[in-house]
């Protein structure tokens, strides 16, 4: 009997919960094999590569090294970034490679920075199965920091939403 009740309670917990955090950063759905994984040979032998954790943690912010190099998530609607709204580039926060376009960034409503598209060759994708449900996490194809998840709930014309996390980024006004 308890063990019943118990394998319910769960089913309603994970049938509710997804869509309570739709909106979010983590976001629902399978969306592994959407999102090829981006060949980075040509940053294969980067030096970026080779920096170990303590170097990292000296050259970045507590936050910025948490979510870059141990794929933490900002508090939503914390980034000055999810304002930003000149033209630009976003650029990755720990190893300056430019990721974004600013006419790829749309307001989601999430709190995190959000694009549609980014610089071909500049992302990784992998599976991260954390949560109760599969998401395609995205990370700098050159030194290969952690910047958010990918859904496919983004507008035209990919259809795709880059939900990344702005302490990842720098910006740089055209
Ligand atoms: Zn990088």
């Amino acid at each position: 009997m308890k063990n019943t009740l118990s394998s319910l309670r769960r089913r309603t917990f994970l049938a509710a919960a997804p869509a309570a955090l739709v909106a979010a950063c983590s976001g629902a759905g399978k969306t592994g094999q959407a999102f090829a994984s981006t060949p980075s040979a040509e940053f294969a032998d980067s030096e970026w590569r080779t920096l170990t954790k303590a170097e990292w943690k000296e050259r970045l912010e507590p936050l910025a090294f948490r979510v870059l190099r141990e794929e933490a998530t900002e508090r939503a609607f914390t980034s000055p970034l999810n304002e930003e709204k000149r033209a630009g580039v976003f650029h990755c926060a720990g190893c300056d490679l430019a990721i974004f376009n600013s006419d790829t960034k749309y307001n989601s409503g999430t709190g995190w920075p959000s694009f549609y598209d980014y610089i071909p060759g500049t992302l990784g994708f992998k599976e991260d199965n954390k949560l109760w449900t599969t998401r395609t996490e995205y990370h700098c194809a050159r030194c290969g920091g952690h910047h958010g998840h990918v859904f496919t709930d983004g507008p035209a014309p990919t259809g795709l939403r880059y939900c990344n996390n702005g302490v990842a980024l720098t910006f740089k006004a055209a």
